[in-house]
């Protein structure tokens, strides 16, 4: 299996460089040259078998021959076996016709577990059998970090550093960064907001010195293997609810467009998928887009679902490009005018788009009002991503098409705006009970690259 970028002029790889390299050299995202199809049969087989299995079977057409069949069962095995609900991603009804699918038993208790728990297995296998190591770097607003020191934390070829926005991010979240007590991890407080963590991460890859120096990975949404990760789910709940010999829709509260688009390969291999719906909170880009009023910038309001305050989506490149047909030329124009505020679809593709992806927006209000009601009426708490998704997937059931709705976090990841929404306080789960009593372990640095630089030198093991 080959991969090409979006942008059409960097190289054909590999998963496995796919995967280490992140980004591609011409600024693009990388995708598969062709998207492989399972028969009804095989994804009928799936329905009984549990999810490590499922995973391996629609992973492994897509990683190749440079990581074999054995190695590839036991990351994913690993992978899941920090979960802590033995079906992985249970569903559970809400309504007639309308299910949860819950994505938070992972360690970190969101659905960002589920790609970077393997992930990070896949690194670590793939740079022992080339003897490497890697340093990697990311910027986080919260939940990408927590999963991602949870899943390379302890492993031998690799040193991650999480920079975060200091007094910026619940203490959950931040506990969940500090509290490891592994030698390869690295908390960093950051003097700053979100934008400037990013601002300087964007620097540390531009830097090539740097860059070769410390073998620097990046494992933020855009990455490959993270969109491969989170295709398995889609199917093992579409099989479990009957398909391929019915229909299912899923409704998906989206920031970046990974997990919805992982969706959209799903459907590509030939799940029976009906919708794909895009749920967003007031950062409605994407709402606006597939409504016809063009991708356009607007400035970030900071929300009550705040994994999902983004104004570019950056997987949304990889849909654009499905849509224009592969064409590397268009995306380039349309990044360009992206850069200069935004642009227009012209027909074709705005038709492809809409065809795929149906969306809706939900305001601050109506998002309080979902975890009350869902409270009330199933006794279930949402966290405010998840009842986005509830709520605009709700809207789009159809009689006899299952609708699925994502519950991508633990509602006790954002106790204050669960509890401002319906007056209860979500706990959390007795296994991270102590959270408030783990020792802390972080460095507060401030917004300058080159002392954040020399950190990271002195700190990588040799
Ligand atoms: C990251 C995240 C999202 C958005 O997912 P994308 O892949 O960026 O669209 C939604 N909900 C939660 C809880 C998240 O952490």
């Amino acid at each position: 299996m080959k991969y090409i970028s979006t942008r059409g002029k960097a190289d054909e790889l590999s998963f496995e460089d796919v995967m280490l390299s992140g980004l591609a050299r011409d600024g693009g995202l990388y995708v598969p040259k062709e998207i492989p199809r399972l028969s009804d049969i095989e994804f009928a087989a799936l329905a009984n078998l549990e999810y490590e299995e499922i995973a391996f079977r629609i992973m492994r057409p897509f990683v190749g021959q440079g990581v074999t069949e054995n190695i590839l069962r036991d990351c994913i095995r690993r992978a899941y076996t920090s979960f802590s609900h033995p079906a992985r991603a249970p569903l559970v009804q809400i309504d007639h016709g309308h299910f949860l699918l819950e994505l938070f038993h992972g360690p970190t208790l969101a659905f960002k577990d589920f790609a970077m728990q393997v992930v990070g297995q896949l690194f670590q296998a793939v740079l022992s059998m080339r003897n490497k190591r890697v340093t990697i770097v990311g910027a986080t607003s919260g939940d990408t970090g927590s999963a991602a020191i949870e899943a390379f934390r302890g492993l031998k070829n690799v040193d991650v550093f999480v920079m975060y926005p200091h007094d910026r991010i619940s203490d959950v979240q931040r506990r969940q960064m500090t509290t490891s007590q592994e030698a390869n991890v690295h908390a960093l407080a950051i003097d700053g907001d979100f934008d400037v963590c990013q601002a300087l991460l964007k620097d540390f890859f531009n830097d090539f010195n740097f860059r070769d120096e410390v073998g620097l990975a990046a494992i933020n949404s855009i990455n490959w293997a993270r969109v491969l990760a989170q295709i398995v789910y889609y199917v093992s709940a579409a099989v479990s609810l009957g398909a391929p010999y019915r229909q299912v829709s899923f409704s998906v509260p989206t920031g970046n467009f990974g997990d919805i688009f992982a969706g959209f390969i799903a459907k590509s291999m030939g799940l029976p998928i009906k919708d794909l719906v895009v749920a967003t909170n007031q950062n409605d880009i994407l709402h606006r887009c597939l409504t016809g009023h063009g991708y356009f910038k607007n400035a970030t309001k900071p929300s009550i679902s705040p994994s999902m305050d983004i104004q570019i989506s950056s997987n949304f490149e990889r849909a654009l490009f499905f849509a224009h047909k592969g064409d590397g030329e268009v995306i380039i124009r349309l990044m360009n005018e992206l850069q200069r505020g935004g642009f227009h679809l012209s027909h074709d593709p705005f038709q492809v788009l809409t065809d795929m992806y149906k969306s809706g927006r939900v305001s601050e209000d109506e998002t309080q009002a979902t975890i009350s009601n869902i409270l009330h009426e199933n006794g279930i708490l949402l966290c405010p991503h998840s009842a986005i998704g509830v709520r605009v997937g709700k809207s789009f059931c159809e009689a006899g098409i299952p609708m699925i709705s994502l519950a991508t976090a633990h509602p006790a990841k954002f106790p204050k705006a669960v509890q401002v929404a319906c007056g209860v306080h979500p706990s959390l789960p007795a296994r991270m009970a102590d959270l408030q009593q783990r020792p802390e372990r972080v460095i507060q640095l401030p917004n300058d690259s080159v002392s954040i630089q020399s950190h990271i030198r002195r700190n990588i093991a040799k």
